[in-house]
């Protein structure tokens, strides 16, 4: 496994294996890796002969210096687990490398950031946009990887791709989750005793519209069902959840028209900030 912390050494190498006719596939992450991460990887050593796995704490997706601050990191360990994948490239590029100059670019993805997460963390799927920007060009990927876990991540990547006519392919990743039902997350080791303890209830509280939905098909019912689960739980403040298509991210149709629908919410446990999803697609029949 080679490790790299410059865009120029990465970039030679990679051109090499190029020029050989070898496929890469990129998983970006910002490292304190789990198996999540580990599942896009592992897609991504099936179908790519080099996988580049880049860490990297991109500080312009942060909306709080804290939050920054406090993100774990554990650059020995994650290094530990790739070398048992064959994952075969590291990227893990310092600010200074990634961000030379405070960046003049400011990526608007209109309605789709003005939801749920955009609508909560302004700015943030700017900073995500601007760092896989650069990770595409410094890689020069067939392939990249994201999970399902941050749903509208995804879509506002593949808007990019297609918008920007880079030539990628995105591959979704299903949601990784612990035995309990809880989504995995670098966020999950900054999770109390006692908050961690009731941390997979947002997973049964998804559990609980969707199931609602398949029965009902009530949009609002099944919310509330959802809220209502969440709200005998006092140290779970739950943040957002919201019932939408799955592509365009809008309010669903009424009467439902049986168009695919994500649940996604957002909460915090203690100072840690979860977030998490299921699909509901045409499944109601
Ligand atoms: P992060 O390091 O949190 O930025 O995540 C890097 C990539 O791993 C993103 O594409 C995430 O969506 C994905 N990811 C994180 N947790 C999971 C999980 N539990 N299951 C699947 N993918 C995940």
């Amino acid at each position: 496994m080679q490790v790299f912390s410059t865009p120029d050494s990465l970039k030679a190498f990679l051109f090499e294996q190029r020029s050989q006719g070898k496929k890469i596939g990129l998983v970006p992450t910002m490292g304190a890796l789990h198996l999540g991460h580990l599942e896009l990887i592992r897609k991504s050593v099936r179908s790519n002969d080099i996988t580049v796995c880049s860490i990297y704490v991109n500080p312009t997706q942060f909306n709080h210096k804290k939050d920054l601050k406090d993100y774990p990191r554990n650059l020995d360990q994650d290094l530990a687990m790739l070398k048992n994948e064959a994952c075969q490239v590291v990227f893990c590029p310092e600010d200074q490398v990634m961000y030379p100059a405070k960046p003049g670019l400011s990526l608007d993805f209109g309605y789709l950031e003005s939801v749920m997460e955009g609508r909560q963390r302004p700015g943030h799927f700017n900073g995500v946009a601007l760092v896989v920007a650069k990770l595409f060009h410094m890689v020069q990927p067939d392939c990249a990887y994201f999970g399902e876990k941050d749903w509208q991540q995804l879509v506002i990547i593949k808007q990019m791709v297609n918008d920007f006519s880079f030539p990628v392919k995105v591959i979704g990743v299903a949601i990784v989750r612990e035995k309990d039902g809880l989504a995995m997350s670098s966020r999950n080791q900054r999770l109390s005793t006692e908050h961690r303890s009731v941390a997979s209830e947002l997973f049964k509280a998804l559990s609980v519209v969707r199931q609602q939905l398949q029965q009902l098909q009530q949009i609002d019912k099944a919310k509330l069902a959802g809220v209502k689960y969440l709200s005998k739980f006092p140290t779970i403040n739950l943040q957002y959840l919201e019932i939408v298509h799955s592509t365009s991210l809008k309010p669903p149709s009424v009467p439902y028209g049986k168009e695919p629908l994500s649940i996604c919410l957002a909460a915090f446990l203690g100072k840690v900030r979860l977030i998490d999803n299921v699909p509901l697609f045409d499944n109601l029949n």
